[in-house]
């Protein structure tokens, strides 16, 4: 069956978001015009809106209408204390957890060689200017722990520790989740947990 131009053009549209894939992409859109188009148009002008008035931070990369988001512009914020994250996501769900009340610097990614993502593409430069500005005295490194997230927080520190032997550099610790019994954690956590343990 063909559908039209402008019907073909929302399902490629809509196939382009993550997850999506070609089918529900096709009931996505049969749904929004046969049954919601109220739901389309609050969609499609929510889009629009957004994509034109959010930006990144001038600071610290996040997403925001402001120039200076309002985390960086914030004065209950400690500006001694610099956690690196690879997205707004990320920097969300530490801001959910309400463990933390320092700065932020998001790369916008992390990175993987084999996918052509080098340190010009997670703006590496920016970070050691942003966490050298003789002002930070901690960079939390808050990177996925993923092979590529770990090779991202090693060369973090590494450059940070050359420019900056005062600095203080610190990783996020891996243990074992709240909630969690040790008979159904994976043994590469158990073993992280085990070197990583504290006094109590
Ligand atoms: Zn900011």
């Amino acid at each position: 069956m063909k559908l039209g131009p402008t019907l073909d053009r929302l399902v490629d549209a809509l196939k382009q978001l993550p997850g999506i894939g070609p089918r529900s992409a096709q009931r996505i859109a049969f749904h929004l015009l046969q049954h919601d188009r109220d739901a389309a148009v609050r969609l499609g002008e929510a889009l629009l809106a957004s994509v034109r008035s959010i930006r990144h931070c001038s600071r610290c990369n996040t997403l925001t209408e402001l120039d200076v988001c309002e985390t960086c512009g914030s004065p209950k914020r400690d500006p001694h204390q610099l956690c690196v994250v690879e997205s707004p996501a990320d920097q969300l769900m530490i801001e959910q957890s309400m463990s933390y009340s320092g700065l932020y610097f998001v790369l916008l990614g992390r990175l993987s060689p084999l996918d052509g993502i080098g340190p010009r593409e997670i703006q590496m430069e920016r970070l050691l200017t942003r966490a050298l500005d003789g002002v930070v005295r901690e960079v939390i490194v808050a990177t996925s722990f993923t092979p590529e997230g770990d090779a991202t927080a090693h060369y973090i520190g590494e450059l940070l520790r050359a420019r900056d032997p005062e600095l203080k550099i610190t990783r996020l610790a891996r243990g074992v989740p709240a909630g969690a019994e040790l008979e159904y954690t994976d043994v590469n956590t158990i073993a992280q947990a085990m070197l990583d343990r504290r006094a109590s």
